[in-house]
């Protein structure tokens, strides 16, 4: 259910983009979403159809990207990607360190848009 707050500010944000370059119609919404921002692609879609009817970005079309989570190792610097799977704790590959801070994989942003 999360995913429609989260549709709503993308529209809200999309929509101001728009007026401000003169777009009368959205075609194309270009999203980046972290895999930890627990965002279903299914329902973010289905979300945004219905809330994009009758406003300029109905019927455009939403691109989803999903990035990696990547942390930065706390004593070395190293940024890897953990593996996820398991409760195993996240390791550096280079210095063995565990634990690191999140670079990316959290949250949402949009990337790019198109319309006319
Ligand atoms: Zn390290």
């Amino acid at each position: 259910m999360h995913e429609l707050p989260v549709m709503n500010r993308i529209l809200a944000v999309a929509e101001k983009h728009a007026r401000m370059n003169r777009i009368q119609r959205i075609l194309k919404i270009d999203l980046e979403v972290g895999r930890l921002s627990d965002l279903e692609e299914k329902w973010m879609r289905r979300y945004f159809d219905q809330i994009s009817k009758g406003s300029i970005a109905e019927g455009a079309f939403l691109s989803v990207e999903w990035k990696p989570v990547v942390l930065a190792c706390s004593a070395c610097g190293t940024t890897f990607e953990p593996e996820l799977s398991g409760d195993s704790p996240s390791v550096c590959p280079e210095c063995l360190n565990t634990g690191g801070t999140l670079v990316s994989g959290r949250g949402y942003v949009i990337k790019s848009m198109e319309g006319i």
